[in-house]
């Protein structure tokens, strides 16, 4: 028999990783990938629990280990710049032991370059029409192809969910997340410090690896924009003169080349197969940058996905991948959804009492209870999935 060819859309995190599995269990993997070449940037990302389990399996755990970013504390700071409170980063973000802490781009192309000989990547192009009953599928550049199967890896504002599945299952959670890249004029070292003013915070980071530091701007909105000049002008509107670095971080990130903007949004889809089609990580189930589980969600649902594929027949193995992860992707949107309340303050009061909450942490008696009723959850989270051995 000749291998099934799988077509998937996206090239970030869900596609090389889903290309990767496929590959070793024979299918013909092509990925398109809307973007000229594979995107840089974005923040630190975690990968835990379930996750680890599935990059120890495809053999990248102890090369992601070496990029790790090793970040060391996180400080508030006042309006003036002042340090408020020096917070340990595992600590912060309820990192265990095992879990790992990598840039998103190193991760991709780790990801991309594990795959790129076995796999037919095409850069620049992107799906027109797509027939979920014959798998067959135009493009805006490639000539018309027919596939076995077509797996959509295209993100939050996926074009294989909108052609194929149609609905209204983007929840907006009313807030913007925007990153890039920036000088690092502090000269930061596996630091973080974090600004917030009520409802809007701002974070700068740079890792042991990087020269440049990492700016990111989240803020709750329900503003409509198009386009990058009009998220400049949101972005301005809302954070310029809010004091600390603001202003001279927002003109870094205007000249930045990767600049990334996006809602804080949720998919919940109530199928996750139509005939040939499918979908994996975000485009599937995003559990929004709040819930810091994306990239896991990502990575499990490739490993699920293609182990299914392997072992049944196209139904049957999307049947049984949505009934293994619809219990895993339920905790972690439900995650999602209380971080963010977490992540920005509503008023001033509220920025300075966190603070000073945490700089008595230490000190308290039960210092170890209360860390651990904050992390726990992002660890039951991460692990609420048995992966099946395939
Ligand atoms: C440049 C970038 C920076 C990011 N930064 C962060 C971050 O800092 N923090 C965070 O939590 N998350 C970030 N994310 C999202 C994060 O990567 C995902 O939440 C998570 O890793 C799941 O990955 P994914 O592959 O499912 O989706 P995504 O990472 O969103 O990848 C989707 C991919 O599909 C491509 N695509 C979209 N539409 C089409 C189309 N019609 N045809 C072909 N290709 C298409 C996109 O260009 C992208 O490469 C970022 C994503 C990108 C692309």
């Amino acid at each position: 028999m000749s291998p099934q060819r799988v077509l998937i859309v996206g090239a970030s995190i869900a596609g090389p990783a889903l290309a990767w599995w496929l590959h070793r269990y024979g299918f013909e993997v092509t990925v398109v990938e809307r973007a000229p070449a594979l995107r840089p940037g974005g923040y630190k990302i975690d990968i835990r629990g379930a996750a680890i389990d599935v990059v120890e399996q495809m053999g990248l755990k102890e090369r992601l280990e070496g990029m790790a970013t090793d970040m060391q504390f996180m400080s508030f700071v006042n309006r003036a710049g002042r340090r408020l409170v020096d917070v340990p980063s595992d600590l912060f973000m309820g990192r265990g032991e095992a879990d790992l802490e990598v840039m998103r781009g190193d991760l991709s192309q780790i990801l991309y370059d594990e795959t790129r000989a076995n796999v037919d990547y095409r850069f620049g192009d992107t799906i027109a029409e797509l027939d979920p009953v014959t798998g067959g599928v135009s493009f805006e550049r490639a000539e018309p192809q027919t596939f076995d199967l077509v797996i959509g890896a295209d993100g939050l504002n996926s074009t294989v969910r909108r052609q194929v599945f149609g609905g209204d299952v983007v929840r907006d959670l009313n807030h913007v997340v925007s990153i890039a890249t920036v000088p690092n004029h502090l000269e930061l070292d596996r630091w973080e410090l974090v600004y917030s003013v009520p409802g809007r915070t701002v974070n700068l980071y740079s890792t042991g690896r990087d020269a440049d530091a990492k700016a990111l701007f989240l803020f709750g909105t329900d503003q409509k924009y198009e386009g990058r000049e009009q998220q400049l002008e949101i972005l301005n509107t809302t954070f310029r003169g809010a004091g600390w670095e603001t202003d001279r971080l927002l003109d870094a990130v205007a000249v930045a080349d990767d600049f990334y903007f996006d809602t804080v949004s949720q998919v919940e889809l109530d199928r996750y197969a139509v005939d040939r089609v499918s979908l994996v990580g975000d485009a599937a189930y995003c559990p929004s940058f709040a819930s810091g589980q994306g990239t896991s969600l990502a990575l499990v649902g490739a490993y699920t996905l293609a182990g299914e594929l392997s072992q049944s027949a196209p139904a049957t193995a999307f049947a049984t991948y949505e009934r293994l992860m619809r219990p895993y992707v339920a905790r972690n949107l439900k995650l999602g959804r209380d971080n963010l309340g977490r992540m920005i303050s509503k008023s001033a009061l509220q920025s300075w009492a966190g603070a000073m909450m945490l700089r008595v942490l230490p000190k308290l008696p039960m210092k170890d209870a209360l860390v651990a009723k904050i992390t726990q959850p992002i660890h039951d989270a991460a692990r609420a999935i048995e992966l099946p051995a395939y």
